[in-house]
This record gives structure tokens, C-alpha cells and sequence, in this order.
């Protein structure tokens, strides 16, 4: 059978509530033209992002009954500890309530002033923590990356070439470690293959500097290699990802991504006087070393979910189902950045808007048509988010892409909801001269894109029905 079908069926359905044309014109109306300020009951197909929007199963709901909340040595920690022992083969685990506080503690302990970090791409709160301890974070993914229609199998490579240089430029001494993030979220949730890992983890080795994962979406990164790496083809999930992390001297994970929860994060590490340092901090900011910032339920969650996300037929089905999206609105003629990453598709809107100018907003045009059209919630990653308020028509770099992300929740939509999100896009491409630019009415000087409201050049008129 060629079908890859859903591997799993619905026993708990959660109403989406269908609205009017003329309902969501006002309802964006209301919302400054910015999805983020629309109620999520308002919206049909939600993917604004695939963090912590997963459906969990029935074995972890049984867990969340199941969750034991004592306060130190639960039983819920003693599975969590020894799940995550299993896959990774790292001797200290420590849980934490999200990926964001895994980063603060390990770059509050080995950051700071005139330390450098390298990565693929720094995910934006990962650069966050790393300059907000004084230290400066450096992107060093390979050059195919920026080009949309470059097909390299493994698009979140590290460039080799350009860590050597880095090394030689500032020394090794202030390179406390280098990270890659896997898959690469910033770069369109692009691959890292083991070839490279293994030749980044020689490199750094050579320095006697330690190689760290970001690794919210290892599992994804580990179907990739099984699929387009030779040699990997006959390797179960779980011995690729042994592989992996036997190559790291630590990792920070969000498990809101594929750990499957809503909620959770997890720092790795495999040197044991780090690791003291760091449950210093994790009591002083997250809760004590057995819990993290959780509740026992959550440990119960969690060690189930990062079993499930090393299942077969699950990351078949999953990178199938992104695949399946891709290649429809690549058959109708849509520009996406190529080939398709993990967790979500990027339309490139620069050539799908190619009448609204950069500075006019076209990534923005077209999520408020998506959402004006047929109720679908997605993000504008362009000129909108990481635009600066002083920027000129002139001044705005040719290189930035303006894009359109759809990112896909896990196990929560059906194949029916992406059919209808391939019309819609469809029938929007068909009418894309009449989407209108649109410019800033009010929005504060940093992370404009959560808060900022804007204004049609052209006014669209309501439908007529
Ligand atoms: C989501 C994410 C993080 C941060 O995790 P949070 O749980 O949102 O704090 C870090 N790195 C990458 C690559 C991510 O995708």
C-alpha cells in the first residue's frame, strides 16, 4: 500500500467553530490586522506554531492520572530520569518547565562577557539568553540555506569551513562550547546530517571545546537522516539518536515540540561538576532537581511522549503529512521554500505578493488573507517581525526573505484540514493581485510582530452575501 495514513484514531474531538467571511473581516478589523491579537476561538486551523500544540495520547492522559506529586524522589521522576537516560544516554537529566530555562541556566553557568557561541542558527531565545549573559551568539549555517530553491538533503548543516575561521579568529579559549540545533528551527526546520555532526564534533574536539544540541526536534532530525543519509536506511530511529547524543557533551530540549506535551523542557548534561552547578540554579529558579518547574504529571507526560515520537510509523507518518502539504502547493504553482523541513512549510511570499513591496508588509498580506478567506491562523516571518522601526524603504536588506510559515501541531489536524488549507491557498493565489499591502499604525520598539497594529493601503471590501 502507498497510503501513509494517520497511525492513530480520534476518541476525544475538540469542536473548531466555523465563522463567516464577513464575521473574520471584522473580527481582523478588531485585531489591527495582527493574528496574533485574535481570540483562538475565533480561528478554524490554527498554525501559528507546532510548540506545545501537540495532542497527547492515551497513554499520557493514563500518566497525567498516574502522576506522582511528591515533592522529592517522585515516581514520576524516577520514569522520566530513566526514559530519558534510554534514548539519550546522558548521565545527568534535569527537568525544567520549558526549553527557554534549560538555556538560561546552562548560559548563566558558561556565558558571559567576550565569550563567543556558535550555532547552525540560534533559535531567538537561545541568542536571547546568550547575549543577555554578555556573550555573543554566532550563526554558521552552510550557504545553501539562505537560496529557497537549493535542495541539499541537509539544509541545517554547519558550515566547517566557517568554524575553523571562527576558532582561529577568537580562540578556542573563548568558545566556551558550540551548538547545533537539530532540526534547524530559524533555518525552516531544515536537517543536520550525522556526516556533519561527527565532522563538528571532531573539529571542536581538536580545540577541546564541547559540543552541545539544541535539540527540541532531535527526533524529526533523526527520521531525516534515516530517510536521505546513506548508510542510515537500515538504523532504527533510536539507534541514530544514541548516535547523536553520544556525540554532545549536553543538550537543552523543549518538549513542547517532540516530547509531545504541552508543557516541558529538559537540560542534558554529561559533566558531572556542571551538572552540580546547574541543580544549584535549577532550585533556585525552577523548583528542586526532582521536579523542575513541573508537576509530577507533566514528568509522566513527558516520558511517554519522547517514546511515542521515536515510533515508526509515527515520524513516517509526520514527515509525510508536511510532505503532503508541500508538494500540493508546489503542484499548484505556490513558491515554498524547498525541500520541506519537519515541522512546518514557509511560503515564500516576496514572489507570491510580488506586487506589495518589502516594506509594504507582503509575508503579513497574505496570513490576513489566509485568515480573511478560510479562518487559517499562520505567521509572518519578514519584514514585520525583524524589520527595525527606523528602517527606510530603501534600507531594508534585499536578502531578507519574507516569508509565510504554516507550522503543523502534532497529531491534531486530519489530512481533510490540510486539503482545505491547499484550496484556500489556491484559490488565494489565483486573486494574489488583489491582496493589499499594509503599514504600521502603532507597535512598541522591540518584537514589534506580537503587538503591532496595522492598516490596508487599499481597503479590502467586505464580501457581499
Ligand atoms: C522552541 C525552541 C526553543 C525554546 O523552547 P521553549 O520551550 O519555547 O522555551 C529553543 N530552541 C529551539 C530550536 C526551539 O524550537
Amino acid at each position: 500500500m502507498k497510503t501513509i495514513i494517520e497511525p492513530f484514531r480520534i476518541k476525544m474531538v475538540e469542536p473548531i467553530r466555523m465563522t463567516s467571511e464577513l464575521e473574520r473581516t471584522e473580527i481582523l478589523q478588531r485585531a489591527g490586522m495582527n493574528v496574533f491579537l485574535i481570540p483562538a476561538q475565533e480561528v478554524l486551523i490554527d498554525l501559528l506554531t507546532d510548540s506545545g500544540t501537540s495532542a497527547m495520547s492515551s497513554e499520557q492522559w493514563a500518566g497525567i492520572m498516574r502522576g506522582d506529586e511528591s515533592y522529592a524522589g517522585a515516581t514520576s521522576w524516577y520514569r522520566f530520569e530513566k526514559v530519558m537516560h534510554e534514548i539519550t544516554g546522558m548521565p545527568y537529566i534535569l527537568p525544567t518547565h520549558q526549553g527557554r530555562a534549560s538555556e538560561r541556566i546552562l548560559f548563566e553557568l558558561i556565558g558571559g562577557p567576550g565569550k563567543v557561541i556558535p550555532n547552525n542558527n540560534h533559535f531567538d531565545t537561545t541568542r536571547a539568553n546568550i547575549e543577555y549573559s554578555g556573550a555573543e551568539a554566532v550563526d554558521l549555517v552552510i550557504d545553501e540555506a539562505a537560496d529557497p530553491n537549493n535542495l541539499h538533503p541537509f539544509k541545517g548543516n554547519l558550515d566547517l569551513r566557517k568554524l575553523e575561521n571562527l576558532i582561529t579568529h577568537y580562540g578556542p579559549k573563548a568558545i566556551p562550547l558550540c551548538m547545533i540545533t537539530i532540526t534547524n528551527n530559524r533555518g525552516g526546520g531544515q536537517p543536520v546530517s550525522l556526516e556533519n555532526i561527527r565532522k563538528v564534533h571532531q573539529v571542536t574536539k581538536d580545540y577541546g571545546i564541547p559540543l552541545y544540541l539544541d535539540a527540541c526536534r532531535f527526533a524529526e532530525n533523526a527520521a531525516f537522516i534515516q530517510q536521505r543519509e546513506s548508510g542510515y536506511a537500515d538504523r532504527s530511529i533510536r539507534e541514530i539518536v544514541k548516535e547523536i547524543f553520544s556525540l554532545a557533551e549536553g543538550a537543552t530540549i523543549s518538549a513542547k515540540k517532540d516530547g509531545l506535551v504541552n508543557i516541558g523542557g529538559v537540560l542534558l548534561l554529561r559533566n558531572e561538576s556542571l551538572a552540580a552547578k546547574a541543580n544549584n540554579l535549577l532550585i533556585l529558579s525552577e523548583g528542586f532537581v526532582t521536579y523542575g518547574g513541573l508537576a509530577g504529571r507533566d514528568l509522566e507526560a513527558m516520558a511517554q511522549g519522547f517514546q511515542e515520537t521515536l515510533e515508526k510509523d509515527y515520524l513516517l507518518y509526520r514527515l509525510r503529512s508536511i510532505a503532503y502539504l508541500g508538494n500540493h502547493l508546489t503542484q499548484i504553482g505556490i513558491p515554498i521554500v524547498q525541500p520541506t523541513g519537519g515541522h512546518a512549510i514557509y511560503i515564500d511570499a516576496k514572489s507570491f505578493c510580488a506586487h506589495i513591496p518589502p516594506y509594504q508588509f507582503p509575508g503579513q498580506a497574505l496570513v490576513c488573507a489566509l485568515y480573511r478567506y478560510a479562518g487559517i491562523r499562520a505567521v509572518e516571518i519578514g519584514t514585520l517581525m525583524f524589520g527595525q522601526a527606523n528602517e527606510t524603504p530603501e534600507s531594508i536588506p534585499k536578502e531578507r526573505m519574507e516569508l509565510v510559515r504554516l507550522a503543523i501541531p502534532r497529531r491534531v489536524y486530519t489530512q481533510s484540514h490540510i486539503d482545505y488549507v491547499i484550496e484556500a491557498l489556491g484559490e488565494i493565489f489565483a486573486k494574489r493581485e488583489t491582496l493589499s499591502g499594509l503599514k504600521i499604525v502603532s507597535a512598541p520598539s522591540i518584537l514589534r510582530h506580537f503587538t503591532a497594529r496595522l492598516q490596508e493601503i487599499t481597503p479590502t471590501n467586505p464580501p457581499r452575501n
